[in-house]
């Protein structure tokens, strides 16, 4: 028997958590604890369809509301503390829940700019939640002006869906390219090249000196000296992970919640699983903000939990849809020494593969579903293709 499991963050990774414990014991009690009032959603869409079409919040739960019947839902509650010497959490109530298993599920937040307190003043965003998309949704409208800061997915996939609905687009990244953290320099300039053509105004190694208020955004300052009139702002610098909650409480984190291969933290009772972890891979460690590693850690805390150990080992996937053009990727092309590209089935279809001493590490795929797939399969295989056997595998190229 697993004992009374407690679930904080009401997120992918919990209810993958919840699925794979109920399958292994029906009878398991579960309380799950979440902050937004919402019921678990899925994310992705929200820089998405939510941004561009009537994604109501029905379209992206991740279940309906009858498949927890069985689950103590706490919506709209934090955890303020975890008291690990007696083994229950605290909320912000005062109220106190005694936990056999506690799975912390705590996902990540918005990185936010130092100097500013998004959403301090009218027309600036952060978009993380249900409610930050729904916001600035209702902001984007046609013929206004959006400066977007940071050329990640999410800033990248605001300025697709901004150009959608007839906003003007502007977009800034202090890096030297976009999509430094996730891609490689060759996909970076696919994607640089679809906005351009679309109209976005991409301006690399160029950071937001100031941004001038009144009531509402009203300009910005940029690094490379040009100040421009904005009526909106969406700040996409990435994620924190939402990790004080444990080493509050003496859990160990290293950027994140440290967990081993079978979601296990510093202390024995309590697990961690999704973007609020960091890990070991590949000899480095690594933190995945991704719905892949948000389920396949659920799962993995879950069975931990059940007794039946089944150990992590990732080969971690993402994807991005950007106008009409997807982008998957599989793998981490990080160290790679050697590239090859190419052409897929369509005439816009791309592969990009990564190796690293003749070792396959990673594949993008642009508009190329069947290269993705087969990278995929090769990763998980840990098959070693090399390259020019590519050609042979690959379907025709156009
Ligand atoms: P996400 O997946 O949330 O888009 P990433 O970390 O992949 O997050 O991308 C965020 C991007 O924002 C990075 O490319 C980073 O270089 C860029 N960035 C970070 N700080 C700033 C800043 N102050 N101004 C412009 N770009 C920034």
């Amino acid at each position: 028997m697993s004992g009374r499991v407690v679930i904080v963050g009401a997120g992918q990774a919990a209810v993958s958590c919840i699925a794979a414990l109920r399958a292994g014991n029906p009878k398991c009690p579960i309380v799950l604890i979440g902050e937004e009032e919402h019921l678990p959603y899925r994310r992705p869409p929200l820089s998405k369809e939510c941004l561009i079409g009537d994604a109501s919040l029905e379209n992206i739960l991740l279940r309906p509301a009858g498949w927890f019947d069985g689950v103590d839902l706490r919506l709209g509650r934090r955890v303020e503390a975890v008291e690990l010497g007696e083994s229950r959490v605290m909320l912000g109530n005062g109220e106190r829940l005694s936990y056999d298993h506690l799975v912390l599920c705590t996902g990540a937040r918005a990185r936010t700019l130092d100097r500013h307190d998004e959403g301090a003043s009218a027309g600036v965003h952060v978009l993380r939640t249900r409610d930050d998309a729904a916001r600035l949704k209702a902001d984007l409208e046609p013929g206004r002006r959006l400066l977007v800061v940071g050329g990640g997915y999410v800033g990248l996939e605001v300025a697709a869906a901004a150009k959608a609905r007839g906003v003007e687009v502007i977009l800034v990244e202090t890096g030297a390219r976009i999509l430094g953290r996730v891609a490689s320099a060759f996909t970076a300039d696919r994607i640089r090249a679809i906005h351009v053509a679309r109209g976005v105004d991409l301006r690399e190694a160029t950071g937001l000196v100031a941004l001038r208020c009144d009531g509402r955004v009203t300009s910005a300052l940029l690094s490379d000296g040009c100040e421009i009139a904005v009526d909106i702002v969406v700040v996409g610098i990435g994620a924190q992970p939402n990790d004080e909650l444990a080493s509050g409480a003496g859990l160990a984190t290293e950027d994140g919640i440290a967990v081993d291969e079978l979601c296990r933290t510093s202390n024995r009772q309590v697990l961690a699983a999704g973007d609020c972890t960091s890990f070991s891979l590949a000899g480095r460690r690594v933190r995945l903000e991704s719905v892949q590693n948000a389920n396949d850690q659920g799962e993995t805390a879950a069975t931990t939990i059940l007794g039946q150990p089944r150990p992590y080992k990732p080969i971690p996937w993402f994807w991005s849809d950007q106008y009409d053009t997807k982008l998957q990727i599989a793998g981490l092309a990080e160290g790679h020494d050697e590239i090859v590209v190419r052409p897929g089935r369509r005439a816009n279809a791309t592969s990009i593969w990564y190796f690293k001493g003749g070792q396959l590490l990673a594949v993008d795929a642009i508009n190329d579903p069947a290269s993705y797939m087969l990278g995929r399969r090769m990763l998980a295989a840990a098959m070693n293709p090399h390259s020019p056997d590519l050609d042979r595998m690959l379907p025709a190229g156009g």
